[in-house]
């Protein structure tokens, strides 16, 4: 199968390790099989909805944020539909501030969001830095561990009844207080966690690669094969060990 990928502002928006994202998507596809083909799509170029089964956005500092957030929210009405049309999508910190309504920085300039989030964003006096733990149940009943790095000024507000991608275990999440991180909408999911997150996040890896192929195939989201993921799973046991021993701080 040929999966296909809309990598949203590579130029603009790829700190943190953002193609190594789609490098381990690529890599758990081949094993499986099937191909990645990633078009990347930048300031100038038309985003057609359900022409991705997977929409990517990374992160970036305010001042990369500020460089595409116009266009973003023209593309805004494209991403919805794709989203609505189950394509899956991951947002990643810059990326995930600016599909919600939209980031107020410390300057009070406000950078408009798409609003595919239900949450809004507002820059804080300090930086919420450190390692972080997750507990998440994407399906009912499976609940699961992500282990990641945060490092964001910006506070992320969800509305009330949004639904977070999880409870922080350890770390700062959205906004310090509330104890959620990121946010789910269908088969999208928005995440202040990098550093990197699919690598020592295999089951996640997999968990948007069957929603990715399920939108490409217009089947039920499939079990995927098991692969050796021993590696990964240390990875993320030494990332939970530092995130409980020293979890966000400012
Ligand atoms: N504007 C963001 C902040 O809150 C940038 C986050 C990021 O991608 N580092 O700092």
């Amino acid at each position: 199968m040929r999966i296909r990928v809309g990598h949203l502002y590579p130029d603009y928006l790829n700190i943190y390790a953002d193609r190594g994202n789609i490098a381990v998507l690529r890599r758990r596809a081949e094993l499986r099989g099937h191909e990645l083909d990633v078009e990347s799509i930048g300031l100038p170029d038309a985003l057609e909805p359900g022409a991705h089964d997977l929409l990517y956005i990374g992160g970036g500092q305010d001042r990369e944020q500020a460089l595409i957030a116009d266009d973003l929210t023209g593309k805004g009405d494209a991403i919805a539909k794709a989203v609505a049309g189950g394509a899956a999508l991951l947002a990643v910190c810059g990326g995930y501030q600016l599909l919600g309504r939209g980031y107020r920085g410390r300057d009070g300039s406000f950078m408009p969001g798409t609003g595919l989030f239900p949450h809004e964003t507002v820059a804080g006096t300090d930086r919420m830095i450190g390692d972080v733990l997750l507990e998440c149940e994407l399906e009912p009943g499976e609940r699961r561990l992500i282990a990641g790095f945060e490092n964001h000024a910006g506070r992320t507000l969800l509305d009330p009844g949004a639904v977070p991608l999880g409870r922080v275990v350890y770390g700062f999440g959205n906004d310090g207080f509330s104890g959620f991180e990121g946010c789910r909408v269908g088969r999208a999911i928005g995440t202040y966690l990098h550093g990197p997150l699919l690598p020592r996040n295999p089951w996640l890896a997999d968990w948007l690669l069957a929603q990715t192929l399920a939108h490409a195939t217009g089947a039920d989201p499939a079990r995927l094969s098991p692969l050796d993921d021993d590696l990964e799973i240390e990875a993320q046991r030494v990332a939970a060990e530092r995130a409980k021993a020293r979890g966000g701080r400012r």
